[in-house]
C-alpha cells in the first residue's frame, strides 16, 4: 500500500511518539534501490509503469510549513519528524537541502523533537548523503542479513552496484552514530528457503554487529501485509531470544514485536 501524501500524520508511533512523516517519494509508485520481500509498499513491478514524480523542494517546504501551522494552532506536539514513505528517501535529488530545511523547522517550531530517517543505507556511499545523515538524531539503517546471499534474497537489490561488501563498509564507518534496524523472518520466496535466523546467517550477522558497533539495534517482526505471502511472523519471545544473543555481544537492542 502506498502513502498518498507527501506530509503524513502525525501518526502515533510506539517508538517515536507523535511522528510527522515526510515522504519524499512519488505518490503513485514505489521508488527504491531494494525490493524487499516484506515491503509494505508492495513489489516494485506493481507500480513501475507509473512515472517517478517527486515532490519538489518548494512543494515539501510549503506543505510542511502549512501542516506545522495547523498542528501548532491545534496545540499538537510533534515528537519526531520522520523521513519514510514510498521507497528510499535518500534518492530524492534535493534530499540534503530538505534535511537542512527540516532541521531549521524543527529548531524553530518543535526544538524538543527528533529527526528520524528510515533508510536502506545503499546511498551511504555518497559523501553528501553520508554527511547529511550525521545531522539527524535517529538515522535508522537497514541490515537484514549477515551474508550477501541472504541480503540479496530478502532485500532484492535492484542493481549489482549495491554490493553487500560496500554496504557493510559504510555501516562500519557510520558506527555508533547509526541505529541498525533488522526485520527477522522465515519463509520462502521463488522456491528458496529464506531465514535470517538460521544459525549460519545469524552468526555472521552478529559478527557484523560487533564490527559496526551501532548506537543500538531495533529488532522487528513482520507487522502488516507483505508482497511475498509465504513469510512467517516471529513471536515476541523469539525476537527476545535473538535480542539476547545481540546483547551478549555487548550491543544494545530494542525489540518491537
Ligand atoms: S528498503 Fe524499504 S521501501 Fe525499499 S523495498 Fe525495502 S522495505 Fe520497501
Amino acid at each position: 500500500m502506498l502513502f498518498e501524501n507527501t506530509i503524513i500524520g502525525p501518526i502515533r508511533s510506539r517508538r517515536l511518539g507523535n511522528s510527522l512523516g515526510i515522504n519524499l517519494l512519488p505518490l503513485k509508485r514505489k521508488f527504491c534501490t531494494y525490493d524487499c520481500i516484506y515491503c509494505e509498499c508492495g513489489w516494485n513491478k506493481d507500480t513501475i509503469e507509473n512515472k517517478v514524480e517527486l515532490p519538489t523542494y518548494d512543494d515539501v517546504k510549503q506543505q510542511l510549513e502549512k501542516r506545522i501551522n495547523e498542528l501548532k494552532a491545534e496545540g499538537v506536539v510533534v515528537d519526531s519528524f520522520t523521513f519514510a514513505g514510498n521507497g528510499e528517501p535518500t534518492l530524492h535529488p534535493d534530499f540534503v537541502r530538505v534535511v537542512d530545511l527540516v532541521v531549521e523547522m524543527r529548531d524553530k517550531h518543535y526544538p524538543n523533537a527528533v529527526i528520524t530517517l528510515l533508510t536502506n543505507a545503499t546511498q551511504l556511499c555518497k559523501p553528501e548523503i553520508y554527511d547529511a545523515l550525521q545531522k539527524l538524531d535517529n538515522p535508522v539503517l537497514k541490515l537484514d542479513a549477515g551474508m550477501e546471499v541472504m541480503r540479496n534474497s530478502i532485500n532484492k537489490p535492484t542493481s549489482e552496484k549495491y554490493s553487500f561488501e560496500e554496504l557493510v563498509e559504510n555501516l562500519i564507518r557510520f558506527g555508533s552514530k547509526g541505529i541498525i534496524q533488522t526485520l527477522l523472518l522465515r519463509g520462502t520466496n521463488e522456491g528458496k528457503v529464506i531465514s535470517n535466523v538460521s544459525e549460519e546467517d545469524f552468526t555472521e550477522y552478529l559478527n557484523l554487529l560487533k564490527k559496526i558497533r551501532p548506537k543500538y539495534v531495533m529488532l522487528y517482526a513482520i507487522d502488516r501485509a507483505t508482497p511475498e505471502k509465504d513469510l512467517e511472523k516471529l513471536t515476541v519471545d523469539e525476537l527476545e531470544f535473538y535480542a539476547e544473543k545481540i546483547r551478549n555481544e555487548g550491543v544494545d537492542v530494542k525489540v518491537y514485536g
